[in-house]
């Protein structure tokens, strides 16, 4: 089936839309087509994709998108990211755009507060495709209340040792760096601090995960054991890890929300095309009214969150930090995935609840994007201290 993009749906249908943007699209959407889309259901079974597709994304510009040209990135407005997220969205997999995506999580510590041999070195190697990288924040005893982990490191002579265990990791079966965010003092956020620790170092093991989604992406449970870091390897002050993490979940939830918002477009477009070629009852599915303005109701949710992020993403260009509103931007796009998820399967109806179509697995992947990055709970109760609501 033939499933065309609704033009309003266009990230690069807006006013602040240039060339270069859509020279960028049309070369995300040459390599999604050619390298993701055609493998995506297979890759699903497999439960993984092939190191490969790193080395291919870099070659096409995707990894280095928004980070320094020293270290092999070109630099871009938030808009470029966005039209990149919805490009990737289009192959329907949210467990290849997490997997692929896992280094942007830890790769901003790195570029803050990393030496500058750890830039030219692995962050380099990372945005070419050469090695892969994860963060490991979240604990078995909780990932909400990070100022609360308890996973140590004590100080011993050159460096520190590392004890704990962390769960639910993106690419933390595959990763070669992981950034892992360690106990040094005392209770509470200001005793955390981060690390950068090498896959095959002594005492570090990794345990696979099997999910509800995401099925392509590598998730595992990491322990530590032991492991020797050395001093070069803290990232940043000792006990300044938290700030950096925080500082960090603007981006993610941010390139979440555009995220949630693919998918949701994908579940629009592949529910109209589909309404399009079906009949019942003497009449294509796009005939009978409920269905039609069920998919309207879709595009009636989806494109006031295209607005909205692409407001955000203008405001945090000019310098702001709009952290309560990237919060809830997070959450409604997570609830209108999850609702175009529901609508589009049913109006494909068994078609829908087969394995291997782009609507199947997005409606096994919403619930993650609930969770991850932060929960629709914790985003909640962030904006209402950001916006002082008492
Ligand atoms: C597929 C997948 C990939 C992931 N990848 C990574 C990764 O790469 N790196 C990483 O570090 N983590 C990762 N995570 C972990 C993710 O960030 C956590 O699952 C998330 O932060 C929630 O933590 P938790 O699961 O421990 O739930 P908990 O913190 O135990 O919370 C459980 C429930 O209680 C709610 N809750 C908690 N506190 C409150 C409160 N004060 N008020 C109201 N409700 C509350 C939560 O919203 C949630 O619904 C991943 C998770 C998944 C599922």
């Amino acid at each position: 089936m033939h499933v065309p993009r609704l033009e309003c749906f266009d990230p690069c249908n807006m006013p602040a839309v240039t060339d270069e943007h859509r020279q960028l699209q049309a070369a995300l959407q040459r390599f999604v087509d050619q390298e993701i889309s055609p493998n995506v259901a297979q890759w699903d079974e497999d439960e993984t994709f092939p190191r490969e597709l790193y080395r291919k994304a870099a070659a096409v510009g995707l990894l280095g998108l928004g980070y320094p040209e020293q270290y092999g990135g070109t630099p871009c407005d938030s808009l470029s990211r966005m039209i990149a997220t919805l490009e990737l969205c289009r192959a329907g997999s949210g467990g290849v755009n997490a997997s692929l995506n896992s280094y942007t999580i830890m790769i901003t510590p790195l570029l803050l507060a990393g030496s500058e041999e750890i830039k030219q070195s692995i962050v380099t190697r990372i945005l070419a495709g050469e090695a892969i990288g994860a963060l490991a924040i979240t604990e078995p005893s909780g990932g909400s209340d990070v100022a609360q982990l308890r996973t140590r490191a004590e100080r011993v002579s050159g460096g520190w040792k590392l004890n704990g265990s962390k769960i639910y990791i993106t690419s933390g079966m595959r990763a070669d760096h992981y950034l892992v965010a360690a106990r040094t003092g005392g209770p509470g956020a200001a005793g955390v601090s981060l690390f950068l620790v090498d896959r095959d170092w002594q005492g570090f093991s990794r345990s696979p995960l099997k999910k509800t989604g995401w099925w392509s992406s590598d998730t595992a449970a990491l322990y530590f054991d032991d492991v020797f870091v050395p001093d070069a390897r803290m990232i940043g002050e000792e006990n300044g890890g938290f700030r950096l993490i925080m500082n960090n979940f603007n981006g993610e939830r941010l390139s979440m929300a555009c995220g949630a918002m693919g998918f949701a477009m994908v579940c629009a477009e592949e529910a109209l095309a589909w309404a399009r070629e079906r009949e019942t009852f003497g009449s294509k599915l796009i005939g009978h009214q409920v269905v039609r303005h069920k998919i309207v109701g879709m595009i009636d949710a989806i494109l006031p969150l295209k607005a909205w992020l692409a407001q955000l993403a203008q405001r945090i260009d000019a310098g702001e930090k709009p952290v309560a509103e990237i919060a809830l931007a997070k959450s409604a796009a997570a609830r209108v995935m999850r609702d175009c998820a529901d609508q589009a399967t049913q109006i494909l109806g068994g078609a829908g609840f087969m394995r291997g179509g782009r609507v199947e697995r997005i409606y096994r992947d919403v619930k993650v994007m609930m969770i991850g990055g932060g929960s629709e709970e914790i985003m909640y109760e962030l904006a209402a201290r950001q916006l002082r609501l008492g």
